[in-house]
């Protein structure tokens, strides 16, 4: 998967030689703009399968604990994101990282990630609990055997007994748990959720380049479940064209009745939504993806597009019955969805007590 490894001439840690030997790797001396020149002059598709196979060592000068920026418009759950890691070497048709390809086209992971530390002591001075997650810009999991993000943020959590103040979700389309396995073992006591992206079987083998297949997350899910460890599911991007729908419906019913209910912390549905911008980028890599069979409008608040008002109204109340019929009272919440639908479909917020 990563096939060259790079480092910034400023940094100096020991975790430089340990990624390279995991990954069997020589580490190369470069700065981002050096990567970044050499990455502008290859053509586009060889842009995305350097960028998505090189691993680029770094340290972040601003804050690593941020506030989920949400859309305007759109209903808050709360939610904090830490970026340890930015860029993925998956590569989704629908994936916001695309837009980012000209200044951020590889894989940079920040050694630097022990000054979050303080960043989170302050939070907690002010809040008493934190729901955090990372893979915001990111696959949390994708390569957690390189990088144990898994084991930095459990010893760390652990360490400071913030046990009973912080929930962290690692959010994946991979079934990369081994290392997460490991660090729950020493550190049973942390909160720790993992949350995977589960969309129809057709549409991950043709939109979600290089990622687990259902089946392969399913046996992860289940596997983490025999661990004790919760799941979080995000039926996330659900692609509303009328004659999925009931193929989405059964996805949820072999999920739920496959899933033992009580390690399911919060489930998530949400609607395909792109910016303008992204657009071009789908119709000109992907030409035949599915993301530009339907109809899409723009919103007024976010200016992202989003499918007909009606068309999500229905799919969101057919996918909702459904669930509540094999998982009565299941923590649901919509993702980036305006306040009308929440209301229209009588979807209380405390139905996830956890997110708001
Ligand atoms: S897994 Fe997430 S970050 Fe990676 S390519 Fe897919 S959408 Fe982008």
């Amino acid at each position: 998967m990563i096939e060259r490894l790079f480092y910034d001439p400023d940094i100096q840690s020991p975790q430089i030689e340990n990624i390279a030997s995991r990954l069997g790797l020589f580490p190369h001396k470069a700065t981002k703009d050096e990567l970044i020149a050499y990455v502008k002059s290859l053509p586009l598709e060889e842009k995305f399968r350097w960028g998505k196979s090189t691993l680029f060592l770094s340290r972040q000068k601003g804050r690593f604990l941020k506030k989920c920026p949400g859309s305007p418009g759109v209903v808050c759950c709360n939610y904090y994101t830490v970026n340890t890691v930015t860029g993925c070497p998956f590569d989704c048709t629908y994936c916001i990282l695309q837009n980012y390809i000209e200044n951020n086209p590889f894989i940079t992971a920040f050694l630097n990630r022990e000054d979050l530390i303080p960043e989170i002591a302050s939070h907690l001075h002010t809040h008493s609990h934190l729901r955090v997650g990372t893979g915001e810009l990111a696959d949390s999991l994708a390569l957690d055997k390189i990088l144990e993000e898994s084991l930095f943020f459990l010893a760390m959590i652990h360490d400071h007994h913030w046990h009973k103040n912080i929930t962290i979700e690692f959010k994946t389309k991979s079934s990369e748990i081994e290392t997460l396995l490991e660090a729950h073992k020493h550190y049973p006591e942390v909160d720790v959720v993992v949350g995977f992206s589960v969309n129809l079987p057709s549409f991950t083998e043709k939109e979600e380049g290089n990622t687990a297949p259902l089946e392969k997350r399913l046996l992860a899910m289940q596997t983490l479940q025999k661990h004790g460890i919760p799941l979080a599911l995000h039926f996330d991007p659900l692609i509303m064209l009328p004659d999925l729908l009931s193929e989405y419906q059964r996805l949820a019913q072999m999920l739920f009745s496959t899933l033992d209910h009580r390690l399911i912390r919060w489930i998530s549905l949400g609607g395909y939504r792109h910016t303008l911008s992204l657009a071009p980028i789908i119709e000109k890599r992907f030409p035949r993806s599915l993301l530009l069979a339907g109809e899409m409008f723009p919103s007024e608040d976010d200016h992202k597009f989003r499918y007909f008002r009606p068309l999500r109204r229905q799919f969101y109340h057919s996918m909702l019955a459904t669930i509540e019929k094999i998982f009565p009272g299941a923590p649901i919440y919509l993702c980036m969805e305006k306040q009308f639908l929440w209301e229209n479909l009588s979807l209380p917020k405390d139905r996830c007590a956890e997110c708001f």
